[in-house]
Parts: C-alpha cells; structure tokens; sequence
C-alpha cells in the first residue's frame, strides 16, 4: 500500500490545510442572495454558484467533479487501480451541506464540504490514493429554508425522495419543480440521483457542534454517536379571565400560574435524566397570555413545548409524565387542556463501529473526549438509513449557529482535518 504513506497528516499539515479550509468558507460566505448576510437556498442561482467554485476549486488539483440530478455537488479522488478491483470500486463520502439559513454563519454545512475538499486536493497532489473512490459531497439543500422541507438533497442520493415535493413552493410561489427546471435541472430524473449504498463503506459528516459542550470541556472535537429525535406540541390551558382587583385569589381559575408551574416541572423532570444513558432534554420556548393585560386575571394560555434524546422510548416515557401532570393539574383547577402534537422525528443513531473508531481517533490525538448526541438535524440523519454513517463535530465559538457570530478556531478546523484524513486511512487499511 504505498500509495497510503503519505494519508496521515502532521501538525504541520494540517495547520497549512486548515488555512485554506478558513479562506473558502470565506469565499462561499460571498455567495449569497441577500446583500450583506449569507443567505444561500436550494436551486438558487447562488446554490449553482456555490456549486461551481467547489467546482472549480477541484479541478485545479485534477479531481474528478459532478452535479448529480437533484443538484447535489460530488468531488471525487478515484480509487486506485488494482487488478483485483471490482467492476465498480466501493466509496467512502465525506460531505455535509452548502446552504444556509437567511442570515446564517459561514461554518455551518461549508466547514464538513470544504474540509474533505482540501484534504482530498492534498491527497491528489500527494498523490495518495485509496483502494476505494474518496467522495466529497456538497448537499444542496439541507435546511428546508427555501422550499419548508428540510435534507432534501441528502433524501434524493438515499432513494428517499417523494414525488409530491414537486408541488412544494417557495415563499415567491415558485414550484420546486420549476425551480429545479430553471437551475438546468428535471425533476423527474431526481431518482437518477440516488447511488448504490452497497458499496458506500462508509460516511463521515464534519459539522460545527451548533452547542456549547466542546467549549465546556475544553476540546476541539467529539464524534457523534446519534442525532436526537424530536416532538414539539402546542399547548392550550383555558380557564377564566376576570377582573384583577374583584375576583379573590381563592375563586380564580388562572391558567397561567398553572402553566409556571409545569414549566418548572418540565425542567426539573429533564434535568433529572442528564446523567442517565439517554437524556432528554425539554424547552417550553414559545408562551402566549390571554388577554395579556396588566389588570385582567388570565383566561388562556398557550405554550410550545420541544422534547427531544437519543432515545424515543426515554423522551416518550418524560413526555408521558409531563402531560399526565399538566392534564391532572389542569383538571383540578377546572381548567382545560389540550395537547397538540405538530412535530415526530424519530431519533436515528449513527453507526457503532464508525463511531467507535472515530472516537478512538480523536482520543488518539486529542485527548478523552466522549461521543456526543446531536439535537439539531443533519444530512447524516437520511445516510444513517442506508450506509455506516457517523459525525465529526467541532467546537464552535458560544455554542452559536444559524447567526453571522458563528465562529471556529483555524486549530479546530486543523484538528478536524487530521482525524478526517486518519478515519479514511484506517478505513483503507481495513478494506486491504
Ligand atoms: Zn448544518
């Protein structure tokens, strides 16, 4: 395997590496279709922009490059030649998304895109090759911010696109379908996106961490070992409005001295999981007072609540307990209640041994920093069902994200970049 020498980076390396990872997440930033924010959607003429510098920025080191049919950008090192090589190489992807929330940060999706990218413009240049293709993908649409359906790039390369989502439409009214045929695209070859996931080995995500654990604990970066699932409910406690000064404490039917108190409930009955094997974490995020005037006793409320864990069964088994408190609450206090569910994603792990070995790699270099779970979404979530998918998560300043404050540390992408390039290695050695 002479070919592999060169796959592990130095300090050096990846220091040098990680300068140019900063300079392209800069460059994407320019793309935008808002002046003077980031604001990148699906099938935008910015998103083809975008699509073109990664483009371009691969064929300056000779690596093959393609949009596939739902506009997903791919790079590719291709695998070796061997004699023994099937008719079709097996591929590892590395890759995450390259739009953004209007008003968005630099990091969040480019960083796992231009990542890979340069470490696989250093392989080519090394001349380092692997007994399998080296992908890297730019999703297009990760977010939903455009079309309110979000991964839908990651969904068409997993064979998981659905047809209605032609007659999805933007805030302009414009069809996704036409928005797919005015980018150069036809939305009904999207299926033709979809790729063999028996020969995928393997998909490694690099996303900025969205939370403030990494900066607590002082370390540059934590594999992944799943993306929380999610239920978000609207809530609505009716009881009886009245006069603030006439109606005596003991007569009223005030729902929302009920709800404070459940909300502290809610609380305390999440924190309560933190050092168990799956915690749940519960956010009342959203709170309306009825009619929301200084001298009237309330007479409804109306409040969100978001739970969510690693484990369905441990956030159902809290959710459970919280609504069966409310309702008994509510009942006793002659108030109503009702529980509206708007939102169930189930949580989705990633794989074990991907996992495992990209723990030890960080470990390796960086010290003990255990796997984290993921509350918000990612692309990972649809190549999870499909292929051994796992994620690299890297500190971010402030834990912040979705916001032009989002920032990273140049030795944090370096870091990333060295365990990148020694997960594709130890993956090489295990296919030889
Ligand atoms: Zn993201």
């Amino acid at each position: 395997m002479a070919t592999l020498i060169n796959s592990l980076l130095s300090h050096e390396q990846s220091a040098h590496l990680a300068e140019q990872v900063m300079a392209y997440c800069d460059e994407l930033a320019h793309i935008s279709q808002t002046l003077g924010i980031i604001d990148r959607r699906y099938l935008t003429p910015e998103h083809k922009q975008a699509n073109d510098k990664l483009a371009q920025w691969a064929a300056q080191s000779q690596l093959q490059h393609w949009e596939d049919e739902a506009g997903n950008q791919w790079i590719r090192l291709p695998a070796q030649q061997q004699d023994n090589l099937p008719h079709e190489a097996p591929r590892v992807i590395m890759g995450s998304h390259t739009d953004s929330v209007p008003d968005g940060g630099r990091y969040d999706g480019p960083l796992g895109v231009v990542g890979p990218l340069v470490l696989l413009k250093h392989f080519a240049e090394s001349r380092v090759q692997f007994p399998f293709h080296l992908d890297v993908v730019g999703f297009g649409d990760e977010e939903g911010t455009r079309f309110g359906s979000t991964l839908l790039g990651s969904s068409a390369i997993c064979g998981m696109w659905q047809s209605r989502w032609r007659e999805l439409t933007d805030e302009n009214g414009v069809s996704l379908a036409q928005a797919m045929y005015d980018f150069g695209l036809d939305v009904s070859k999207v299926s033709e996106a979809q790729i063999d996931s028996s020969r995928v080995l393997a998909y490694l995500e690099t996303h900025i961490e969205q939370g403030p654990v990494l900066e607590e604990r002082g370390k540059p970066l934590a594999a992944v070992k799943g993306i929380a699932g999610a239920r978000r409910f609207n809530i609505t406690l009716k009881g009886q409005a009245g006069h603030a000064g006439t109606v005596p404490m003991v007569l009223r039917h005030d729902p929302l001295v009920i709800a404070s108190h459940w909300i502290t409930q809610v609380q305390q009955m999440a924190t309560a999981t933190s050092d168990s094997e799956f915690p749940v974490v519960a956010t009342v995020g959203r709170l309306e007072v009825r009619p929301g005037a200084v001298n009237v006793v309330p007479g409804e409320v109306r409040m969100s609540l978001d739970i969510r864990s690693l484990s369905d069964e441990a956030r159902d088994a809290v959710f459970d307990s919280l609504q069966e408190l409310l309702e008994v609450e509510a009942a006793f206090h002659q108030l109503e209640c009702q529980f509206e569910p708007t939102h169930n994603a189930s949580a989705v792990s990633c794989n074990d041994e991907m996992t495992r070995s990209l723990n030890q790699l960080v470990t390796h270099y960086f010290g003990d920093s255990a796997p984290l779970v993921s509350g918000a979404g990612h692309d990972a979530m649809a190549l999870a069902m499909r292929v051994p998918a796992t994620m690299l998560f890297v500190r971010c300043k402030g834990g912040v994200s979705h916001h032009p404050d989002e920032s990273i540390m140049t030795s944090d992408a370096a870091a990333a970049l060295q365990v990148m390039a020694a997960f594709v290695t130890d993956i090489a050695r295990k296919a030889t």
